[in-house]
């Protein structure tokens, strides 16, 4: 089983995996949780990459960022959710092929067709079960993460507003496109409800 979690950054993505694996290992699942890009030795290295070059006054085009994103994804489905699955794991993904959809195909404006085929190479066979995106609204996105310190630098500050206007709708398109994967949850409310939310829209489709 694997469930990927889509959004902005400062959606909540990653509590909500956290809140969300503690809730499946009182159920007995062994539990694997990746994030991207990262989660591999060369995986990590191409994240560094990434933002190294978010923070520093080199400039990456978007068609080697499309490249990049796919390359970590290659090699994280190979090393880890491929085998996890086959042993009847069950895999959490910060992120995984939509966001390369949305942050590369439509906020970059590379389209969809390249970014599709980069995507089938990068992940063959191993698509999500069920993919739950944490929506909210930009400025509350841009909000929380300006409030973040120690982290790693975003690309908020580079980036303007519109870009991340296009990703939230991006999610939203995408979700309305696939119902049978998608799973839109509205991320402003509580921390606690939106667990709720998630985990009743889980317990209908794949932990019956
Ligand atoms: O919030 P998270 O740690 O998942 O974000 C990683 C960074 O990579 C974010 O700045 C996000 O905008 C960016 N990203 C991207 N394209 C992707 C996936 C992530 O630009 N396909
Ligand atoms: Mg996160």
């Amino acid at each position: 089983m694997l469930i990927s979690f889509e959004g902005s950054e400062g959606s909540g993505k990653t509590t909500q995996i956290a809140r969300l694996v503690k809730r499946l290992e009182k159920l007995g699942h062994e539990i694997v949780t990746t994030r991207e890009p990262g989660g591999t030795k060369i995986g990590e290295q191409v994240r560094d990459i990434l933002l190294h070059t978010t923070n520093s006054s080199d400039k990456m085009f978007a068609e080697t960022e499309l490249l990049l994103f796919a390359a970590a994804r290659a090699q994280i489905v190979r090393e880890v959710i491929a085998p996890a699955l086959l042993r009847g794991a069950v895999v959490l993904s910060d992120r995984y092929l939509d966001s390369s959809t949305v942050y590369q195909g439509i906020a970059r404006n590379l389209g969809s067709d390249p970014v599709n085929e980069i995507n089938r190479f990068a992940i063959g066979t191993v698509m999500p079960d069920v993919t739950v995106v944490i929506d909210v609204p930009t400025k509350v996105s841009i909000e929380r993460i300006s409030k973040r310190k120690g982290t790693k630098p975003d690309r908020i500050e580079r980036e303007n507003i519109d870009f991340y206007e296009k990703v939230r709708a991006g999610y939203l398109v995408l979700a309305k496109g696939m119902p049978g994967r998608f799973v839109v949850v509205n991320g402003t409310k509580s921390a606690a409800a939106i667990e709720k939310e998630i985990w009743s829209a889980l317990l209908k489709r794949v932990f019956k």
